[in-house]
């Protein structure tokens, strides 16, 4: 991932002021915490390196959004986003054993200054259940940006590495979309609208410009695309191979998500867009 880099917690806050003199208005946090396990606990911790990064920024920048992922993979020993159990040569992530780590996730995140949450991972019911939660608690402002049509792709492959998040056995087509089956991604997004999405995601961008259209045109909600690590790092190979011009290309592909529907666009991009936009 050229020009993308980890963050110690000790140098978030410039990190958040810099962005926040860019004109950004959210930054989506991503957290690795020192030591994983094979329940997650780091992803729920209060002290979690998630909730520490979210009380830094809200000290020093409250005025921007903070938007936190929610997904357990990153926290697991075994990489995959919920809880597994193994089942001779097949495992299982167990549905609803995850979506309880991911709803004391969310509040954990809620509780320490986060404006909204990201679930990530896929699982069935987790929008109804992370809103039921954040209501009863008492954070009934603080959106939910869902993960709603999350595609099985190649494309993932840089993040992954970045995050130290390879699943360790198996791979996430049980759990992720198949992406010939554009139907499939619809539901998922209805299903999320129904049990109270506020912004539903579209993942990832180029290759599927037409589900990203399909879903603004359906169903009218504040939608997100998200440029994920793959995507980005071939075009920055184009860029240092001569194929293209960087800037150019950039505002094309962004252009082209917007065109397509894209309210929002998640992009390590972001702070470079924001400058020549600005220009
Ligand atoms: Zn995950």
């Amino acid at each position: 991932m050229p020009g993308v880099f980890q963050l110690p917690l000790n140098e978030i806050a410039d990190e958040a002021r810099r962005v926040e003199d860019l004109g950004l208005q959210a930054i989506l946090l991503f957290g690795i915490p020192a030591k994983k396990d094979e329940m997650a606990s780091g992803a729920y911790a209060e002290n979690g390196v998630v909730q520490k990064a979210l009380r830094t920024i809200k000290s020093k920048c409250p005025q921007l959004a903070t938007i936190t992922d929610v997904c357990l993979c990153e926290y697991m020993s075994h990489g995959h986003c919920g809880v597994t159990r193994i089942d001779g040569d097949h495992f299982h992530v167990l549905n609803d054993e995850t979506v309880e780590l991911l709803v004391k996730t969310a509040l954990s995140h809620a509780a320490a200054g986060a404006d909204m949450v990201a679930p990530s991972d896929m699982m069935d019911g987790r929008i109804g259940a992370i809103r039921e939660a954040l209501d009863a608690c008492g954070f009934d402002r603080i959106g939910i940006m869902s993960y709603a049509a999350k595609f099985a792709s190649v494309f993932y492959g840089p993040f992954r590495e970045a995050a130290e998040s390879p699943p360790q056995f198996g791979d996430r087509r049980s759990y992720q979309m198949d992406y010939a089956n554009a139907a499939e991604a619809l539901r998922e997004v209805a299903l999320d609208i129904d049990e109270g999405a506020d912004i539903v995601m579209v993942k990832p961008a180029l290759p599927y410009l037409d589900i990203l259209w399909r879903v603004r045109e359906r169903f009218g909600k504040p939608t997100a695309v998200y440029h994920v690590s793959g995507e980005y790092a071939m075009l920055k190979a184009a860029v240092e191979k001569n194929i293209v011009q960087e800037r150019a290309a950039v505002l094309e592909v962004m252009t082209a998500l917007k065109r397509a529907g894209a309210d929002i666009i998640v992009t390590y991009w972001a702070c470079e867009l924001a400058q020549w936009t600005g220009e």
